[in-house]
């Protein structure tokens, strides 16, 4: 029969790998809890209009990636594409948003139907964080302050730069909108398929093209922080300062759009080179009118989101791939009756102690049971066989250093193992 494979662009995460996973997931709620955020949780379907008024009819997301289908009740749902609607819909449903402030986060799966390549997935991982009520650069300067600590905190600070924009309010940006589709219009020619596809429907994406030659075009364009209203230029200005005095280095980047409708004022990545062509590890921005526009109350919003594969594949070109260690302890019994006595002996250290212990299963000779013992890693192997057995004690051997085998009484066994790992 044939075999069944994954479904393209979706990851098993392997034991060899989750160790990475578990010290970012664990970096990541320290971090969340060392600012004052609170988790969320949301379902990981909604409602297919959910999304299209969110994040935006013409955007790529809505238009072409979504996993959209239609239940046995015949309504049309989404597997998420992203966090923030969802956050939202959620605020809003639950009356977090109203006349208070939020400091949330998540974390979680995501589906996007694109195509798969390194740092690109079908399903991939997002933390993302999400905070209302506070209309201030001084939240904005802080969600950032909290994503460079935690590059610090996985050592790859010197491997990532931050990009930062506005986008202005939504006349400025309707004004800038005009401007650059007049411009563009002069350079028509120049413009590839996809350009002018974004032309009609979404002019400031063009802004994004990776095309070079669009790209030299764009570099003399109107730039939208010229166009800046009174409000949103003082507040760009007021994160410049925090950032400066905050000792985060940055660079203005008049062309940052991001590909989702929903942001005003501040947007900002953090990108990397070390990655290839997928080097935007983080993404976020004000998005004020958005609680709004999902039949709130009028409620600013500033958040991000980043990619947890892009950050595991980060740490893993950093630290070399040697294996984990899964117990302290692997015990070894000879015979039958130490087998009984070996899962006892097993389960009252597991009782009394907080080491990993491990025990041999299916029995064999000393040899095989010893290979298996190196193999997982242990510090320590304890061998019962029916000689010990008889007189109550215990084999302890150690596994990494050269050091005689002791024997070791049943009753003192715990405090003797818990003693040579610390000295270990
Ligand atoms: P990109 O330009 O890389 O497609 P994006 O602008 O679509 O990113 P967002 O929607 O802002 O990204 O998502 C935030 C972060 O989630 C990204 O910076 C990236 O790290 C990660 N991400 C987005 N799409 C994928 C994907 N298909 N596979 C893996 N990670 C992803
Ligand atoms: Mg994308």
């Amino acid at each position: 029969m044939s075999k069944i494979q994954s479904v393209r662009g979706m990851n098993d995460v392997l034991p060899a790998q989750s160790p990475t996973w578990q010290k970012l997931e664990s970096a990541l709620r320290t971090l969340m809890g060392q600012y004052g955020y609170e988790e969320i949780r949301m379902p990981i379907v909604e409602k297919t209009q959910l999304f299209a008024r969110a994040v935006g009819e013409v955007t790529d997301i809505v238009e072409k990636e979504m996993y959209t289908f239609v239940d046995r009740d015949k309504e049309s749902l989404s597997l998420r594409p992203e966090g923030t609607a969802s956050c939202v819909r959620a605020g809003i449903e639950h009356g977090l948003l109203y006349n208070q402030e939020q400091r949330l986060w998540y974390m979680g799966p995501m589906f996007r139907h694109e195509r798969p390549q390194k740092g690109r997935y079908r399903q991939f991982h997002q933390l993302g964080v999400e905070t209302f009520g506070i209309p201030g650069p001084d939240v904005d300067a802080e969600l950032i302050l909290m994503t460079a600590r935690l590059w610090r905190e996985l050592g790859f600070a010197d491997k990532v730069v931050l990009h930062i924009n506005s986008l202005g309010s939504n006349e400025a940006r309707n004004a800038y909108r005009a401007a650059l589709v007049d411009y563009l219009r002069q350079h028509e020619s120049v413009l590839d398929e996809d350009c002018k596809r974004r032309l009609e429907t979404n002019p400031l994406r063009v802004l994004d093209s990776k095309n070079p030659d669009v790209q030299a075009v764009l570099n003399h364009a109107p730039r939208l922080l010229d166009c800046l209203d009174a409000e949103s230029k003082a507040h760009f200005d007021g994160l410049c300062a925090l950032l400066d005095a905050n000792g985060v280095d940055y660079v203005v980047n008049p062309k940052l759009v991001r590909g989702l409708d929903y942001y005003n004022r501040t947007v900002f990545e953090w990108m990397t080179d070390a990655l290839g062509a997928q080097g935007t590890i983080c993404g976020g921005g004000r998005y004020d009118g958005l609680v709004e526009q999902l039949g709130g109350h009028a409620t600013t919003a500033c958040g991000f989101a980043m990619g947890l594969e892009r950050l595991v594949l980060l740490m893993e070109t950093l630290s070399g791939t040697e294996s984990p260690r899964v117990a302290d302890v692997f015990v070894v019994a000879l015979g039958e009756t130490a087998q009984v006595k070996a899962m006892q002996l097993s389960e009252q250290l597991r009782s009394d102690t907080a080491l990993r212990v491990q025990l041999c299963h299916g029995g064999g000779n000393l040899k095989k049971q010893m290979k298996k013992a190196d193999r997982s890693g242990a510090l320590f192997a304890i061998i019962l066989g029916d000689s010990e057995l008889e007189r109550g004690v215990a084999a302890i051997k150690s596994l990494r250093i050269d050091a005689e085998q002791i024997e070791c009484p049943l009753s003192e066994l715990a405090s003797r193992l818990v003693q040579s790992m610390k000295t270990a």
